[in-house]
């Protein structure tokens, strides 16, 4: 089988979820052969074989690690060079995208974005096959199936289209000191301060998600309590962050980020579609509002009409009594 090349974004802890996905997705098209940009990269090798990758690439170069996207773009182009791979996947975060839309420039080929799913097409005549990508659109009502058409496929995968899946093999371990050009050290990374630490699930790799609304009232206390309870990451919509209620880091939808959780619960948001375009590929929707004709309900799998201050810490103390 050809090589698929799989980007794992690592910041030197854990690897994250989002990364073994994608190595989950990569097996259905090819062999996966991941590389690890970030700190301690070769520390990653270990869970990344588990998962199926035979042959990982350790950067940590400072020349990568102390510059902004164009470095890495550089590192995953001359990898495939060096690889010839079918794809190359990447996680459809806004910092994989980046990279994907240079690395397409370099190696001039095509990108699809926000895909859910991947798998190998029979071409006639060709050994290889064409990778087709599954992406839903107009929230979420179609799912559309497309394929580059020019180069290698470069595919960015958007957090929990799958559940990674272990795959143990043999692997083997290549520092990859990358040739970075001058143009792309020109911006340089000056400092780093880490976020402070909520104790909840990143929003954007999150499986489940609870998201207030202007029905808020500018009061998340509820929001933030059932978001404990299910064990589950805070969102915003546009109109709590931008009345000062939630930080900007948490907005869901076209203007924040997207999020593609199994359970979504939207609490006093209205569905505005431009809010709908960040959660639109969530597994099952729940919705809270107190408007029965809210647009919210014809996307929602669940609906509940009230009011958030009494369904709210209802919901909250069923699910504690339920909870071992
Ligand atoms: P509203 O539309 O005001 O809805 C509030 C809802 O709460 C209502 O349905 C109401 O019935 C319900 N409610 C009120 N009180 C209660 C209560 N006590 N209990 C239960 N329900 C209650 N929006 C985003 O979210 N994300 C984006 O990224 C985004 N990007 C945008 C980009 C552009 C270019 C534009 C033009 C707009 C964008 N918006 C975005 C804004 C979007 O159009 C909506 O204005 C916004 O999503 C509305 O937020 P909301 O649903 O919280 O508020």
């Amino acid at each position: 089988m050809s090589a698929v090349l799989v980007l794992i974004e690592h910041d030197g802890g854990p690897v994250r979820k989002a990364g073994l996905e994608l190595l989950t997705l990569a097996r259905r098209i090819g062999d996966p052969v991941a590389v690890v940009i970030g700190p301690e990269a070769a520390a990653a090798a270990p869970l990344l074989a588990e998962h199926g990758a035979g042959r990982v690439f350790a950067v940590d170069a400072t020349e990568v690690l102390d510059h902004l996207i164009a470095p890495a773009a550089e590192t995953l182009a001359q990898l495939v060079a060096v690889t010839s791979p079918v794809a190359v996947l990447l996680p459809s975060s806004s910092s994989g995208k980046e990279v994907a839309g240079r690395l397409a420039v370099l190696i001039e080929s095509g990108v699809i974005t926000d895909a859910v799913d991947v798998e190998l097409q029979p071409d006639e005549g060709s050994q290889i096959g064409s990778v087709i990508a599954t992406k839903s659109a107009f929230a979420g009502a179609f799912a559309t199936r497309c394929t580059v058409t020019h180069g290698i496929p470069i595919v960015c995968v958007k957090p929990n289209a799958v559940a990674p899946q272990e795959a143990p093999v043999e692997s083997v371990v290549e520092a990859f000191i990358p040739e970075i050009s001058a143009a792309a050290r020109a911006a340089r990374i000056t400092g780093r301060e880490p976020r402070e630490a909520s104790g909840r699930p990143d929003l954007a790799e999150a499986s489940t998600v609870v998201s207030g609304g202007r029905g808020t009232n500018g009061n998340f206390a509820q929001v933030e309590a059932l978001a404990d309870a299910l064990g589950a990451a805070v969102g915003a919509s546009r109109a709590a962050v931008d009345a000062g209620w939630y930080p900007h880091a948490n907005q869901v939808g076209q203007t924040g980020k997207t999020v593609s959780p199994q359970l979504y619960v939207a609490a006093g948001i209205s569905g505005a579609i431009q809010h709908r375009a960040g959660m639109q590929t969530s597994k099952t929707v729940v919705a809270i509002n107190k408007d029965s004709e809210a647009p919210i309900f014809e996307m929602a799998d669940f609906g509940v009409v009230g009011d958030l201050s009494a369904v709210l810490p209802a919901a909250i103390e069923e699910i504690r009594k339920r909870r071992p």
